[in-house]
């Protein structure tokens, strides 16, 4: 579903990326781990074309996602993408949060939009808060709703961006219950977290990120247990 061939980006002459190759099969939930700095954010968003990779190879299913021809906007309407600051339209209800997208990019009418928001509403819980503005949400209530807006594009594949990190502890669950549900269904994910609870919980495989590569990959227990490289050990140390 999505395959990342030697991935080099850099900020001038900040090398951030420094070939990183992942391959996530459809309904595999990869989360990636990693310190502050390491280059996750700037992976996901080349993933989905928000960033520029400035060599290597980006393949969403069939599509390369670099090559000159490729319409990324369209390419991004494929992959959800959640952030951790939820960037919800704030004069727009959850609702219409919800439904703009399907209408203005998809030309969906807006009952069949309106429907399929309210089915998204209930499957992240928010069905009473639906006509709520995003200033009247709980953090946790807004990152649902995000997700639900993500949703709503019918992506192939999902992205998250450490979703709990602004929340509050007791909101933090209620937003990792969503993306478990989302993983049971079958969705293809690639989870940025420092959840290692959640990520030894739900992942198929965990990628530890360092320095631009990702540096480990294998199955959760094998990471969380016996991670062969000495700077995942490190890192787990400190974090678990
Ligand atoms: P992580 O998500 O793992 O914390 P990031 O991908 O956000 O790491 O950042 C990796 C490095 O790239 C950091 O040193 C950060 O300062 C730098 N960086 C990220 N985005 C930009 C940008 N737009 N311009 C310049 N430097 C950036
Ligand atoms: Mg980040």
């Amino acid at each position: 579903m999505i395959s990342a061939r030697g991935v080099h980006k850099s900020f001038g002459p900040l090398e951030v990326l420094k070939g990183v190759d992942l391959t996530v099969e459809t309904g595999e939930v990869v989360c990636l781990i990693g310190a502050s700095g390491s280059g996750k954010s700037t992976f996901l968003r080349c993933l989905n074309g928000l960033e520029r990779a400035n060599s290597g190879e980006i393949l969403i299913g069939d599509t390369p996602l670099m090559a000159p021809e490729t319409d990324i906007d369209k390419l991004r309407q494929r992959l959800g993408m959640v952030f951790q600051q939820f960037n919800l339209f704030n004069h727009l209800s959850a609702l219409d949060n919800v439904t703009l997208g399907p209408i203005r990019l998809k030309g969906m009418s807006k009952a069949e939009a309106e429907a399929e928001a309210w089915r998204l509403m209930a499957l992240v819980g928010l069905t009473d808060r639906a006509d709520a503005m995003p200033r009247m949400l709980s953090g946790g209530q807004k990152q649902r709703a995000a997700i639900a807006r993500a949703l709503a594009m019918k992506p192939e594949a999902m992205l998250f961006d450490e979703p709990t990190s602004a929340l509050d502890p007791e909101m933090v669950r209620e937003v990792l219950d969503v993306i478990r549900k989302l993983a049971r269904d079958g969705m293809t994910m690639v989870i940025v977290t420092h959840e290692m609870g959640f990520a030894r919980e739900i992942a198929d495989r965990v990628a530890f990120m360092h320095s631009g590569m990702i540096h480990e990959i294998g199955p959760p227990d094998q990471i969380f247990e016996a991670p062969r490289e000495q700077r995942t050990q490190e890192f787990l140390s400190k974090v678990l």
